[in-house]
């Protein structure tokens, strides 16, 4: 099995977090991405469980969004917490979907997550405008499985 630290060059790896640094200028939802070779797990389920262990669930308007990517199984899951659940329509996560799924197919693995992220991000802002007494709640460093 490869390694996490296969997929990503650190120049890569420094791209995707000024991505979420991008993202989180638009938006109070705090989103993190997590990486990881292949679940033995179903993907959404193995995603809620990185989503807790990263403690996710504490954010203040319950709005952070996890990234979560498998990538030996070709697999990703976008899961957004209770706040942006109750407040946006069922297809929300659509666009943001569809721009990784693209880059995917190519074989375009960080521009993915980095298109991902940032899209994360302007579709996260008309519910949950950026606030000037922003925190960051959550750290914007990578987490790898
Ligand atoms: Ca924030
Ligand atoms: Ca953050």
């Amino acid at each position: 099995m490869s390694k996490v630290e296969e997929f990503l060059t650190p120049k890569e790896e420094q791209e995707i977090i000024a991505a979420i640094r991008t993202a989180e200028k638009n938006t109070s939802g705090e989103i993190r991405v997590h990486i990881e070779a292949s679940s033995k797990k179903e993907h959404f389920e193995r995603a809620l469980e990185v989503f807790y262990l990263l403690k996710m669930g504490n954010t203040k308007d319950a709005n952070a969004v996890l990234l979560y990517v498998a990538v030996n199984d070709k697999k990703f899951v976008i899961y957004g917490d209770k706040g942006i659940n109750d407040v946006v329509p069922k297809n929300f996560w659509n666009a943001t979907k569809d721009t990784i799924q693209t880059h995917f197919k190519r074989g375009n693995f960080k521009q993915g997550i980095v298109e991902g992220v940032l899209k994360a991000g302007e579709e996260l802002q008309g519910h949950f405008p950026y606030q000037a007494d922003d925190v960051d709640e959550l750290s914007n460093e990578i987490s790898k499985g």
